[in-house]
């Protein structure tokens, strides 16, 4: 006892000298108290419930359920995992929209910004796979729950 290992706020390194991740970011739980689908939630399924929602550091690179932008390697994102209707659903959420979500209870106009960015790259995306043009094709909804 008394060594180096004992000084607190000193960055600590594992055996290989990576330096450790904080466990934390001040804005995190901002975040995960904001619910990406308020108002939104209408599945009937007995089981029906959030499995898990957390902050997580992203080791698989996938695609953000907001912005459709890339949830890249060694971003700090949110990944989500719920039974809706009975199905088993994941999300995941990129670092640029879980900041906004973190500040949406302030201003909201972030948040909606990323959702309208979602918006505009799944019709891009639908329009080229298509060979449509863009003003032709709807917005795919921001949340498969999203009843007509
Ligand atoms: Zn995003």
């Amino acid at each position: 006892m008394g060594s180096e290992n004992g000084i607190c706020g000193a960055p600590s390194t594992d055996n290989e000298g990576r330096i450790a991740q904080p466990q934390a970011l001040s804005w995190e739980a901002d975040c995960l108290a904001c619910d990406p689908f308020e108002g939104d939630f209408g599945g009937s399924g007995p089981g029906d419930g959030v499995l898990s929602d957390k902050m997580v550091w992203c080791r698989k690179s996938g695609e953000c359920h907001t912005c459709a932008g890339e949830v890249a390697v060694s971003m700090r994102i949110r990944r989500r995992a719920e039974v809706y209707d009975g199905e088993f659903m994941r999300f995941a959420w990129c670092q640029p929209c879980c900041e906004a979500m973190a500040a949406s209870g302030e201003s909201p106009e972030a948040y909606e910004e990323r959702i309208g960015l979602g918006q505009e790259r799944r019709q891009a995306e639908l329009a080229a796979g298509q060979g449509l043009t863009k003003a032709s094709v709807d917005g795919a909804p921001p949340h498969p729950s999203e009843a007509p």
